[in-house]
Formats: C-alpha cells, structure tokens, sequence
C-alpha cells in the first residue's frame, strides 16, 4: 500500500529485554534496530513488565516517521504458559491502542510468540462501539508480522492467528449485542442479529420461536416475565452439527439468559445505573457468541444453544409480587420478587433443552444476582456445580484463556429456604439470610427438565453447570485488551471448554 500514513508494528519485550520477535538483516528490524530499540526502551526506565510500553520510530532518508514500533513488556519469560499466554493478549491489546492513539490505522502483529493470544488481544484490544456515533472512530487494519514474509498462508502461525481473531471477533459480537441500548436490542432484534450473523454459516441452523410456540410448550414462568411488556417475547435456538450428522444428538446444551432490558418489574430497581440492564441478556448473548466461535472454529462436536428473550417490565398485565405460575415442568411458582425473573426464564429454557435433547452436558449462563457482583466483583464468573469433573474442564479452559472462573457453593440448605406458604417454591430466599448466588442456583436445579426426581431410575443422567456473570460481563476500566465497558465473558472461555469436549467428552 502506498500513502503517507506510517505503518505500525507490535512487538513483545521480557523482562531479560529479548525481543519477542527474531531479528534479521533482511526485515525492518536489523541487529542495529533492535539494540537501538533496546537501548531507548531501557532509557524510558521500563522494565518490560506486562504492558510497559514504548514507540519506537524509524526514519526515512528524508527524515519523515515511516513507521512506529509499539514494544510492550511482556513480563518474565519464567512464569507459567497461562500466564506467557494472558501477558501476550494483555500485551498486544496495549499495544495496538499504544499505535491507534498515534492515528496509526495500518498495524502488524509479531506474532512469533503465541499467535491464537495476540490475535485475541489485538481485536479485543481495539474493540470500540461506535456505531451510534456520527464520528466514527479510526478503522483499523490489524495483520500478522513474520520476518519471514515469504511464508504461505497455510503457515500455521496463521493458522493459529485466525483461530484467535474468531474468538476475539465472536467475543466482540457479544460486546455489541450487549453494549447496544435496549430500544435498539429487543427481544425481536436480537433473534434477528442471531440470524444474520450466524444464519450462513456451514451447519449452523437457527430457529425463532414466538409467543405462540412458548405457549403451546407451556413455558409459564417465560411468559409471566414477558406479559409486562410491549414488545413480544422471543425464543432463539441454535443447532451446530460440527459432526457432519444431523442425527447425532447435540452432546452439549448452552443456555443464556436473555432478558433485553431488566427493569425490574413491579419491584423495581433504583434509578442508579439502571442503564446498565441493557446488558441483562450477556448471558444469552455468549452462549451465541460461542456457538458462532466453535461453528466457525469447525470444531468437530453437536451442539445447541436456546436464549429466552424478553425484557422485564412494569404495564397493567405485569406479574404482581405474590403471583403464582406453574413452569414447563409442572412446578408451581410464587413470584415474591418480581426483579428475580432471570432463574424464571432459564427455568423454562433448562426444562425445554433437557426434555428436547437429552444432553450429556448442560450449561446456563446468567447475569443473574447482584450477590455475585459482591462476591467476585469482575475478575471471575461464579460456577455452580455438582461435577467435578465439569467443573475442572471449565476451570482448564477459564485458565487456558485468561477468562477466568470460580467455584461456587451448591448446598440443599439454599433450596429449603425458598418455601413457598402456597406453591411449590418461591423465586426468592423466604427464610435465612444471604447467599443470594447460591440460591438462584439451587432454584435452577428444581427445572432440570420434568424428570420426576423421586424415581431414582429418572435421575437425570447428564452434567450441569450454572454460571453466573452478574460480575465479570462487565468491565470498569481499559487495561490490556480489556476495554470499559460490556466485556462479552464468558465468550472465549465456553469455546475454548467446547473445543475441549469435543476431543476428550466428559
Ligand atoms: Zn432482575
């Protein structure tokens, strides 16, 4: 390309001060460049901790700036390959906005570290939301660098940098989805994002369902969250037949909430940053966001993926405190607080992709109490479950990529306190204290399809996990490839564990 733009590279630096890349006389980056690079790098009085950062510029003969290095710290060589591998997207993204702050819009990657990583931290790095903008922000070209240019494309750094830019680009397309104001992203918008953005891909079905549908299934605790508000309620589902046979049933079922605007309903929440409740369906806008991950990754698994959509809110026909539904599963329902209609909309959801697939794995994911956000602020999404063994396989994949989990409680004690004095349950703690999280998972474990649990011949024979991400859908300030904002978690995680299963199944 030609033009009077500068071109941009990033590069990792360790704490030893070794560059990340290899250094050539052939490249831009000879013996002589990178002990110069060193040398300032050093002179700013940077160690090459993770994300010190430095621009380098190099000169034309006429002394004009034709390009600008952004070396950024990549921590100590000596720490272990999870850690190598969140300092590389840490690192990258820190770079990239180092360069994009210098109108720099042509930028390359090395990427002779850990390709999957930098691709994940340069897009999700660069992540803005600007649509709603009329001034746009710089629109960024971001490729891989090797010194040795003359590799093919089939090389499989590429390979591995293209994987990495599907799982930041799909966990962006939860970031928008999220970010997106609720007048913007109803429940019908959604199902029509999910569409155009997933409809086209090899094996990829998806199938929305409206009002009449959920009745015929009886999903009453879905429809008394949605009989509040205007706008009409969705249910999208997504099947991925990433083994080739439509009839091999999906092993794994994801579930997200996905409730476009969460008021609270009659028992309304504070004005204070109620904004933020456009954000209320990232539960359900991740588990798409995996599918659209693993569907284009081709990762060699069945799976599917139902999102209950509808926004919470306060008409003449809104669900009043004390109100009793019955849910897809027969049980009886009181609504004491109507602002607990996350676990009512995964109740139904749950029950359906139970009694329809017969899973081997089930995982829901919710942004669903604010004890959560008490308990593990941003830094993890809280993992509710019976198995250990699912538990490891998303504790691995959490780790694996930087997008990091915590075990939660799941105790009977929880369930007894939610007595009803007239139905089966209550949607809240009635007697105790605390343990909100806790709570609103054992609620879910009562909807696990309509098994009736006294038979122990109908146990259910399949795994389940909740997570919770009232805390970490959301971040507070730009760091690294962090961005403030909606952070579109647990996207990378749920693919990295869907890849996994789909070589080793639990
Ligand atoms: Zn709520």
């Amino acid at each position: 390309m030609s033009g009077s733009q500068p071109s941009g590279l990033v590069i990792g630096i360790y704490t030893d001060f070794q560059l990340s890349c290899n250094i050539s006389e052939s490249s831009g980056i000879s013996v002589a460049v990178s002990i110069d690079i060193v040398n300032q790098f050093k002179a700013h009085g940077l160690k090459g901790k993770v994300n010190d950062s430095f621009v380098y510029l190099q000169f034309s003969v006429s002394g004009q700036v034709n390009s600008l290095i952004a070396v950024v710290g990549f921590g100590d060589k000596s720490c272990s390959a999870n850690e190598a591998s969140e300092n590389v997207r840490s690192a990258i993204g820190t770079g990239v906005r180092c360069l994009e702050e210098r109108k720099v819009s042509d930028i390359k990657v090395d990427v002779s570290i850990n390709p999957r990583a930098a691709a994940e931290g340069a897009f999700l790095g660069s992540y803005k939301f600007d649509s709603l903008c009329t001034e746009k922000a710089l629109s960024l070209t971001i490729t891989p660098f090797r010194l040795d240019s003359n590799a093919p494309v089939s090389h499989p750094e590429f390979k591995e940098w293209n994987e990495g830019k599907i799982c930041a680009e799909s966990q962006n397309f939860v970031r928008d989805l999220t970010t997106t104001p609720a007048n913007l992203m109803t429940p019908t918008i959604f199902a029509e994002s999910v569409v155009k953005e997933l409809e086209s891909i090899k094996n990829v079905t998806v199938n929305v369902y409206d009002q009449d549908w959920i009745e015929t299934n009886k999903m009453g605790l879905f429809l008394s969250v949605a009989q509040g508000s205007a706008q009409p309620p969705k249910f999208v589902e997504i099947i991925y037949n990433g083994l080739g046979s439509s009839s091999l049933a999906p092993s794994v079922a994801l579930v997200g909430k996905g409730i476009t605007f969460d008021s609270g309903g009659v028992s309304i929440k504070p004005s204070k940053g109620m904004d933020l409740m456009k954000g209320d369906m990232g539960g359900g806008a991740s588990v798409v966001g995996a599918m659209r991950g693993i569907a284009l990754l081709k990762a060699p698994i069945n799976a599917v993926c139902v999102v209950p959509l509808s926004e919470n809110m306060i008409n003449g026909r809104a669900t009043k405190p004390g109100d009793v539904f019955t849910a897809m599963n027969g049980k009886t329902v009181e609504i004491l607080n109507t602002d607990a209609e996350g676990r009512l909309v995964l109740a139904d959801a749950l029950t359906y992709v139970i009694d329809t697939y017969k899973p081997k794995t089930v995982i829901d994911v919710a942004t669903l109490t604010g004890a959560m956000v008490v308990s593990l602020s941003e830094v993890f999404s809280g993992v509710f479950t019976d198995s250990d063994e699912l538990w490891n396989s998303i504790n691995d994949a959490g780790n694996s990529t930087g997008d990091l989990v915590w075990r939660m409680p799941l105790h009977p004690y929880y369930l007894k306190n939610m007595e009803s004095r007239i139905a089966d349950i209550a949607n809240i703690t009635t007697s105790g204290f605390g343990g909100g999280s806790s709570a609103a998972a054992m609620f879910l474990s009562e909807f696990l399809g309509t098994t009736n649990k006294q038979d122990s011949e109908k146990e259910p024979k399949f795994k389940w996990a909740h997570m919770d991400i009232a805390g970490s859908s959301e971040t507070s300030s730009n760091s690294g490839h962090q961005v403030r904002g909606m952070s579109g978690r647990p996207t990378r995680t749920l693919i990295e564990f869907l890849e996994s299963v789909s070589s080793t199944p639990l």
